[in-house]
């Protein structure tokens, strides 16, 4: 009898091991992940947090911070042509792709340290490796399973590659981080803002650049100033755009060449080719369908403003839901989650309105709040009055390279409300998060106005449109 009952106990224990508790166990160590376990271990409650690849995710690693070092790089290029107006005599004698990667690459390694030892610090368990949901809301990593009270999906996502024949030949955002050279020509495919920034970077750095677009212009879903901005800017500057294209097939010689076979012609002698055509969530291979969360027909994670999913217990935040795909997003709706969990507020979620954002243009992009058609389509043309200015920036008054500024507010009547702010020139990316508080605060055109102007700036443009 005794020999059949430690049988049992012996069976059973080894069916269903037990899982290590928590309470809470974050699954992603990106942006979105890492600041939400960090928030909520202030408040002394236990957390994990599971990462199958490098601390800091895709805005660490492939993302914000490698791309903005490459944007710095490309700036340098374009300052070269401008020293001369100032009166500088400057030899350019090249530019070293290599030692550039090599110092961008070591500052990487320095911030995954970074995270890692902030983990540490904040006294979160940090447990490696691929992480899928078991059928009893338990997680389960390398054969370790985790439970918890309240779990966090922050998994982000990764570049799509197309269907098409060859399409392997191609990199993604993701392989742009890993050239070890400066292609000569490349063929950038897109037309959001990750294609804009890239095809920028190489254009500047010196590279035959051309971007394959579906339609007639870039940043589609931008305000029209935007996008027609944006567009123009990259033909002035030596873009090749290719509208209402796309690409059939790839071919690779044995020298590694690509040939690029479009609707619109064959590209020959391509050197990279780079699938910058969108993002999709890591909500597959996750283990989602064992535990019944439910996905949207783009595979994000459906979630309320609470970040909460359909299970009890599990909230998902940052790319995997699909929405506003940018760090400081997740990092917000993280550290929120957060506090509502275990801080005792409970009604604290994140407001996804007039959310600024910026894209690193040749010159940058900066928009918050509704398109001049979103505004029409929600309070009707005669409610709205349009501000717009359109200069040369003064920097730009010594150089042969001329860049005009472009600047929209969108203001709503009777008080002028302002709910857009729309402008691409010199500047406009630092411009953007003083308006933002701003715009977020409700302000009006007035209050603008009544904020004495900064001279000589861009800026001051802002406050004094008529
Ligand atoms: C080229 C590029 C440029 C960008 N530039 C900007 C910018 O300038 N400004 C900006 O705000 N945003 C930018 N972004 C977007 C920004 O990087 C993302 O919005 C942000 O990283 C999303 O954070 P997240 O926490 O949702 O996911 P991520 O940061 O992607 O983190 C998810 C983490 O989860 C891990 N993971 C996934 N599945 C599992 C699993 N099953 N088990 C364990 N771990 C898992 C991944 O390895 C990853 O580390 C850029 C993105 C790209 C690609």
């Amino acid at each position: 009898m005794f020999q059949k009952l430690l049988r049992y106990f012996s069976s059973t224990s080894r069916m269903a091991p037990i899982a290590k508790k928590y309470d809470y166990l974050v699954v992603g160590g990106g942006s979105g992940g890492l600041a939400s376990a960090r928030r909520a271990a202030e408040f002394g409650i236990k957390a994990a947090i599971i990462e199958e690849a490098r601390w800091g995710g895709t805005c660490v690693n492939v993302g914000c911070v490698p791309k903005k070092v490459m944007y710095y790089t490309a700036s340098h290029a374009e300052l070269i042509h401008e020293h001369k107006g100032y009166g500088f005599d400057v030899e350019f004698k090249g530019f070293d792709w290599k030692q550039v990667k090599k110092s961008r690459d070591d500052y990487i390694k320095r911030l995954n340290g970074i995270y890692e030892s902030n983990l540490d610090k904040s006294k979160v368990d940090k447990i490696t490796g691929h992480a899928m949901f078991t059928s009893d809301k338990s997680v389960e990593v390398n054969g370790e399973l985790y439970s918890a009270d309240h779990i966090l999906i922050a998994t982000g996502g990764r570049p799509s590659i197309p269907s098409i024949p060859g399409a392997e030949y191609g990199i993604t955002s993701d392989g742009f981080f890993e050239l070890e050279d400066l292609p000569k020509k490349v063929v950038v495919v897109g037309a959001g803002y990750i294609a804009v920034e890239l095809a920028g970077i190489f254009n500047s750095l010196g590279s035959n650049t051309s971007l394959l677009i579906r339609y007639d212009q870039v940043l589609r879903s931008f305000d029209g100033l935007i996008s027609k901005g944006v567009t123009d800017n990259l033909e002035v500057a030596g873009v090749k755009i290719m509208r209402h294209t796309e690409v059939s097939k790839v071919t690779k010689d044995s020298e590694g060449i690509l040939t690029v076979e479009t609707n619109s012609g064959t590209i020959n002698n391509v050197n990279c080719l780079v699938w910058a055509i969108g993002r999709v969530p890591n909500s597959d291979n996750l283990g989602l369908d064992r535990v019944g969360i439910n996905i949207d027909k783009h595979n994000n994670i459906e979630v309320d403003d609470y970040q909460n999913t359909n299970i009890k217990g599990i909230y998902a935040l940052g790319d995997v839901c699909g929405k506003a795909l940018l760090t400081p997003v997740a990092i917000a709706a993280g550290r929120r989650l957060a506090h509502r969990l275990f801080d005792g507020k409970t009604d604290l979620k994140l407001d996804y309105t007039n959310i600024p954002t910026v894209v690193f243009s040749h010159p940058p992009v900066g928009t918050i709040g509704l398109t001049e058609e979103e505004a029409e389509r929600k309070y009707g043309r005669e409610k709205l009055k349009i501000y717009t200015s359109n200069f040369l920036p003064m920097y730009y008054a010594m150089t042969e390279n001329k860049v005009r500024c472009n600047m929209k507010l969108i203001c709503v009547l009777p008080d002028e409300k302002v709910i857009g702010l729309h402008m691409i020139g010199q500047g406009c990316d630092e411009m953007l998060q003083g308006f933002g508080v701003a715009i977020k605060m409700g302000a009006t055109k007035a209050q603008f106005d009544e904020c004495v102007a900064i001279h000589p700036t861009s800026a001051e443009e802002l406050v004094t449109m008529r």
